[in-house]
């Protein structure tokens, strides 16, 4: 009796790997096809620097539209593209839009472009030349180029990721740790990688109270900043009690829907062009 159920078992097994298999193969063929039809846009966040008051850059987020779907969550389909091997291809078709946006800008120098860069590119050794070319295509607008990054590529690095950053640094780029705080969270690498902002995860900054109720874990994570030198971005800012807490220990640079949301190109442009004024002033 048992032979049946073995078989139908296996034949089940079989079946569902297959189906996983087409499923993924299909994954990877949609992603190419959603290039070639243009189907990905970036969406561009403004990025407040307190010394300034001003908008002294964005982030470029990667945003999928499917015709007759609607959009899909860059967390979905990123981590979905990385799964399948597809994210260094990914990246590279967002580098070359995130190009032509930036040349028709009229942002001035040293305006930060910031870029997520996915664990695998960054320890691929095709990311620099990625990246010289991206920094090369853009420098008619002198920007700062900014790679986000996350923990996650730091602790699983062989060497690769930390050489990549090392010869991109020294060219003048500079590089933030993403995130921070919900990766498998290990503090020795902080030691170990030359990094320039920390990005502080939205979550610790939801953590401040309506009232300025303390957020201790937050409190740490800026003094473990300014310790290493490191100048702190906080995101998903999107009130003005938390902007008070934040400006009030010194956090050097906000980004969140209480200054600006992402915006297309376009629209980012003109915004810019008309001041940059934040969304609550
Ligand atoms: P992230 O890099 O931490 O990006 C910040 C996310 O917070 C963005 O979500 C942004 O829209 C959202 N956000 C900004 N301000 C606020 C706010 O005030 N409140 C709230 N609740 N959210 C805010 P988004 O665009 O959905 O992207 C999600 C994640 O997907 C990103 O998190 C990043 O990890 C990933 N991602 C997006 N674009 C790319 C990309 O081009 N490459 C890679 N590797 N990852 C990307
Ligand atoms: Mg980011
Ligand atoms: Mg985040
Ligand atoms: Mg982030």
């Amino acid at each position: 009796t048992y032979l049946p159920v073995a078989l139908l078992i296996g034949a089940g097994l079989a079946l569902g790997a297959y189906r996983l298999q087409a499923n993924r193969q299909s994954f990877k063929e949609q992603l190419r096809r959603a290039m070639r039809a243009n189907e990905f846009q970036v969406h561009y966040q403004p990025v407040y620097g307190r010394a300034t008051g001003r908008c002294e850059g964005v982030e470029a987020l990667m945003r999928w539209e499917r015709p007759g779907v609607g959009p899909v969550r860059p967390d979905v389909f990123i981590a979905a593209a990385e799964a399948d091997g597809m994210i260094i291809e990914l990246t590279r078709h967002l580098l070359t839009l995130i190009e032509r946006d930036v040349l028709t800008w009229a942002t001035p120098p040293d305006f930060h472009v910031g870029v997520n860069i996915a664990a695998e590119h960054l320890s691929s050794p095709g990311l620099v030349p990625d990246i010289q070319a991206f920094a090369a295509a853009i420098v008619a607008r002198r920007p700062l180029v900014v790679l986000e990054i996350t923990e996650r590529s730091l602790i699983s690095d062989n060497g690769q990721a930390r050489r990549n950053i090392d010869t991109l640094r020294a060219e003048g780029l500079r590089v933030a740790i993403d995130d921070f705080g919900t990766g498998h969270c290990s503090l020795s690498y902080l030691q170990k990688f030359p990094v320039d902002y920390l990005k502080v995860d939205k979550g610790f900054v939801q953590a401040i109270g309506p009232a300025g109720e303390e957020a201790p874990v937050l409190d740490a994570i800026i003094t473990l900043a300014s310790r290493l030198g490191l100048a702190v971005v906080a995101e998903g800012v999107e009130a003005r009690y938390q902007f008070d807490y934040l400006e009030a220990r010194g956090v050097a640079f906000f980004q969140g829907y209480f200054f600006a949301r992402p915006m297309p190109s376009a629209e980012f442009a003109r915004w810019h062009a008309a001041g940059a004024k934040p969304a609550t002033a």
